[in-house]
């Protein structure tokens, strides 16, 4: 039984649509398969149709962007009701974050030499609504700039280079705290990936379980051998489901192919256990499953 909890479509900054990725995946021979788009449900219902169709099951999801003593931290939400008014909130404060930026990046690309239009990153964006950094990357290799999306964030995108700029984010211990009274499992992804590394020890671990936490993406291209020893180590210590992932991107990003990292099955049901257990809390309709 293969499972894999982490995916992006078009619903933001992966390149296939939400029914493709779930094609793909089911063509990867994925039994399970978790679409977590970037501050957005918005691929769920195309998502739910395809993997119905095709014999998957689907995990909806999504991955928040938060922060935490300054510092990045993506949070992987399951199943939460998306319609949560703070939840619904604080997502509509992070994907104005994410347009609003949009004007001051290209303007400080220009100033460094590069133009490109709001136009022509649109086009890159298509209909997501989480406009982000990989389609600005995208136009800059559609123009020659750079030949990859990796190149172009070593360049001009990463924080200290001309094109970044700084964008709202929820505090990640709030939005646990909201993911779980929408009914939904909090997972740290890729805590040891860029960026996030200083922030989270097992002090830190500790203090976000006691607002929620239920687990921890070990299992991540970001991770060597020896960082997913101490997270499943770390993990196991403080009762935090252990979950692994392909962070697939579509052609995206290189070396995240569907499949390359999985969940086992029996965390995979301690995870929809404590799902579970946080939507008869919460007393309202959650997302489910799609089987
Ligand atoms: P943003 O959400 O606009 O801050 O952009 C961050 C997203 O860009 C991450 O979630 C990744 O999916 C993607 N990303 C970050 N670094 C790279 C890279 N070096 N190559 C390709 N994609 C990247
Ligand atoms: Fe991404
Ligand atoms: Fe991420
Ligand atoms: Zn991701």
């Amino acid at each position: 039984m293969l499972i894999d909890l982490h995916t992006h479509s078009r619903a933001s900054d992966g390149t296939q649509s939400p029914g493709d990725v779930m094609r793909s995946a089911k063509a990867a021979g994925l039994d399970v398969v978790g679409l977590t788009d970037h501050d957005s449900a918005a691929g769920w219902d195309e998502a739910a149709a395809a993997a119905r169709d095709v014999g998957v099951e689907l995990v909806p999801g999504m991955e928040i962007s938060t922060k935490l003593y300054g510092s990045g931290v993506h949070l992987l939400a399951y199943l939460p009701d998306p319609n949560y008014p703070a939840l619904v909130d604080e997502l509509t404060k992070i994907l104005a974050g994410r347009t609003g930026r949009l004007a001051a990046m290209i303007g400080q690309l220009r100033d460094a030499g590069v133009d490109i239009t709001e136009e022509e990153v649109l086009d890159q964006v298509g209909g997501s609504p989480a406009i982000g950094r990989p389609h600005i990357a995208d136009v800059l290799v559609a123009k020659g700039v750079v030949g990859d999306r990796t190149q172009a964030f070593a360049e001009w995108l990463n924080w200290g280079r001309p094109g970044y700029v700084t964008r709202y984010a929820t505090r990640t211990d709030a939005m646990i705290a909201i993911v779980t009274a929408a009914g939904g499992a909090a997972v740290i992804a890729h805590p040891w990936g860029r960026g996030s590394r200083h922030v989270l020890d097992k002090d830190t671990f500790a203090e976000l379980r006691e607002r929620g936490l239920v687990g921890i993406e070990v299992d991540h291209q970001d991770h060597d051998d020896h960082d997913r020893d101490d997270l499943r180590r770390i993990a196991e210590e403080l009762d935090l489901v252990i979950t692994g992932a392909s962070d697939y991107h579509g052609t995206g990003k290189v070396d995240h192919d569907l499949g390359c990292n999985v969940t086992s099955p029996a965390e995979y049901e301690r995870l929809l256990a404590r799902a579970a257990e946080n939507a008869a809390r919460a007393r309202r309709p959650v997302a489910e499953v799609v089987r």
